[in-house]
């Protein structure tokens, strides 16, 4: 039976009475305690940082040459906070109210308050190091909106947030590593959990440059290791994003919770060819101004800025009057698919709509010609002041669009579609972020987060930095306060040395199989299954077809993979073959998953429930619980949390 464990109380002041009765751990004691870290991305450096801090003895990991190059840096729009600085009625209340609506209700409301309750620390703290968020002229912190929201409450530095908040951690964390609390391993990957006596006590590492396998020890070990969406070959993700830590940990009897929860963006540079390997991501933060539509005539081949206005569809605004074009990812999503299949895509693909900023512009320039009190002036003019707010806002955002499709988005609507950006699955953890392995915590995007069946937009930086600055920090210690008594426990122990013959004898495999087909190949058609079977929509039959392919694939990748290099030094082609490996079983239990949850919700949407007008059909009489998975072998057992709302009533959402 799973235990959420869910402090017992009225929902607002469960986290207070949580923080003031939990167990600690003095000073001295915890200079003894070792503590490991995988992964530096938000979640883990703020993790490192905060528990370095605390006095603990922290070891931290990465595969990439500096913490500083986690997929954390790409994010671009901003972080949520209930700040209430625009005084437009924003509350945590709201904020959680928001999240578990957002997410279609499949998320715990005990978490998702906390979320939001510490929201606004995490803004207090980046500020005090030093992170230049965005400021009003007067000095306040600016804030934009985000999607499945009616307030401001985005906290942004341009198009870079996610690149200044990790430098802020990686500051923090640094400093710590300079104290000599944290000592940092970079171009480290963890290749296997060590275990012993039901709790996990450390890792086996692999070396990137030496190809040497490292055992490490830990009290405990906290897995930041981040999401899986490169299971799909393309999307948003950085390209080293992977599953293997979280799926090692899986086999190992951690649970994997809701893996077939992913999150497809609506505005990403549409895909332009078979020979592609990544996908770019236009900030949801665009949506603010640019306003969506497609040509009203199905094939129309005229350029946009041809379509007169009264030809143009604004099917957001259109469809759903309330929020526009800062409906949710998942909503957004599925109506761009919607009407692309229909006829009315743009572009040579036919697969893409316009993001348009020409009234944007306009709105703009006029306002700085009223605040410069310029008086009448010339179209081109205010065009031209416009263009400049919108520079100073999203030029970034601008100039990655122009350098990689050649076309000008201040002169042309952007021409965008939905890609795969984020997974809402992850390690099932309890209230403390504990893993179903004692000792196991997942952080981070690593872990089935407090996004329910979709995530909303700039709300993943939150709880990255949530879980590491100010969640783990208490749940941890609570943990650790039982374990003052034991020693640093040697790593020639039975234990370690059998978790590294397990990686080493996985790797002598994968080099010995010297086969036809590079490892890229089968991530490819691994993600085209994933992709057209397990994505946007999916369908009782087309899982199961994808099942059998994804097991066929397996079979075929064990058999005919080919792995240039050697085992012993630096070799990225046996780096990724172990991770791709991992995600070919993935792919298996997320369409396991999708083909069990016979409901829609969020970005979950089979074909055989929707509404009349073609939104998700819950089944909450049947599936309002998280679906935790059981490793066994060879297949899986499901185990159900039920959610239950206390707060919150679950209602079809809506946002006309
Ligand atoms: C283009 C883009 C833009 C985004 N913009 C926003 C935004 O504006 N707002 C928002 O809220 N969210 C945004 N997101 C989502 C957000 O960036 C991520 O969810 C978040 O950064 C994940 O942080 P993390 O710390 O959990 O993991 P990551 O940043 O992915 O870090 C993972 C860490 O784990 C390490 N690691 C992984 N496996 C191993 C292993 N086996 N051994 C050792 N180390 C390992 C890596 O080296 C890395 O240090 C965006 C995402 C993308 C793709």
């Amino acid at each position: 039976m799973l235990d959420s464990k869910i402090p017992a109380g009225p929902l607002d002041s469960k986290w207070t009475n949580y923080k003031g009765n939990v167990k600690l751990v003095n000073p001295a004691n915890k200079r003894k305690l070792e503590v490991i870290v995988v992964g530096t991305g938000l979640a883990g450096s703020s993790a490192a940082a905060s528990l370095g801090e605390m006095g603990y003895k922290v070891k931290a990991f990465c595969f990439q040459d500096s913490p500083r190059r986690a997929h954390s840096i790409a994010a671009q729009g901003g972080i949520n906070a209930a700040k209430n600085y625009q005084n437009d009625a924003d509350s945590v209340y709201r904020l959680f109210y928001d999240t578990i609506k957002g997410g279609d209700y499949r998320a715990r409301e005990a978490n998702v308050h906390r979320l939001a309750e510490v929201s606004t620390n995490i803004i207090d703290q980046c500020v005090a190091q030093g992170v230049p968020f965005a400021r009003e002229y007067g000095g306040l912190l600016s804030n934009r909106s985000f999607g499945g929201t009616q307030v401001q409450r985005t906290f942004y530095a341009a198009g870079q947030t996610g690149q200044q908040l990790l430098i802020g951690a990686y500051q923090a964390l640094e400093r710590q590593v300079a104290l000599g609390t944290v000592t940092m391993y970079s171009r480290h990957e963890m290749v296997e959990l060590v275990i012993i006596d039901g709790k996990a006590r450390g890792i086996i590492a692999r070396n990137l440059v030496t190809g040497e396998l490292e055992r490490h020890f830990g009290h405990a070990v906290l897995l930041c290791t981040g999401g899986y969406g490169n299971v799909f070959y393309l999307s948003t993700n950085a390209m080293g994003s992977n599953v293997t830590a979280a799926w090692k940990a899986h086999k190992q009897g951690a649970y994997f919770a809701n893996p077939c929860f992913t999150q497809i963006h609506p505005t990403c540079i549409p895909v332009s060819g078979d020979h592609q390997s990544k996908l770019t991501l236009m900030s949801e933060s665009l949506r603010n101004d640019g306003r969506i539509w497609v040509p009203v005539k199905k094939g129309d081949n005229r350029p946009a800025n041809e379509i007169p206005e009264e030809e143009r569809d604004y099917y957001l605004e259109r469809r759903y009057p309330a929020f526009g074009n800062l409906v949710p990812r998942d909503v957004a999503s599925r109506a761009a698919k919607e009407r692309c299949d229909a006829g009315y895509g743009v572009g040579s693909s036919k697969q893409a709509v316009y993001l348009d900023y020409a009234a944007a512009i306009q709105r703009y320039g006029k306002a700085e010609v009223s605040k410069r009190n310029l008086g009448n002036v010339s179209t081109e003019m205010v065009t031209q002041l416009g263009k400049e707010v919108v520079k100073e806002k999203y030029g970034n955002l601008f100039d990655m669009y122009a350098k990689i499709t050649g076309e000008n988005p201040y002169e042309v609507p952007m021409r965008i579609y939905p890609a795969v950006h984020y997974t809402m699955g992850g390690l099932w953890v309890d209230y403390e972020l504990k893993t179903t392995i004692d000792g196991l915590y997942a952080l981070g995007e690593a872990n089935f987060s407090d996004h329910g069946a979709n995530r909303l937009g700039a709300s993943a930086l939150m709880q990255g930095l949530a879980d590491g600055y100010f969640v783990i920090p208490y749940t941890l210690g609570n943990y650790l306060a039982e374990d003052i008594r034991t020693q640093s426990i040697a790593t020639d122990h039975p234990a370690f040395v059998e978790a590294e013959k397990k990686a080493s004898d996985r790797i002598s495999r994968l080099m010995s199989i010297q086969g036809k087909q590079t490892v890229e190949s089968f991530h490819k058609r691994l993600g085209k299954i994933i992709w057209d079977k397990c994505g946007m929509a999916r369908s009782e039959e087309g899982l199961k077809q994808a099942i059998e392919e994804v097991q066929a694939l397996k079979a075929e990748f064990w058999s005919d993979v080919r792995i240039p290099g050697k085992i012993n030094g630096m070799n990225p082609e046996l780096d990724k073959a172990g991770r791709v490996a991992d995600f070919i079983e993935l792919g298996e239990l997320m369409c396991l998953d999708a083909l069990e949850r016979n409901e829609s919700c969020g970005g979950h949407f089979r074909e055989e429930y929707q509404t009349p007008d073609g939104e998700a059909l819950r089944d909450d009489q049947n599936y309002m619980y998280v679906a935790a998975w059981e490793n066994k072998g060879e297949g899986w057992e499901l185990h159900k949390e039920p959610l239950n709302y206390e707060i919150v009533k679950p209602s079809q959402r809506s946002y006309k």
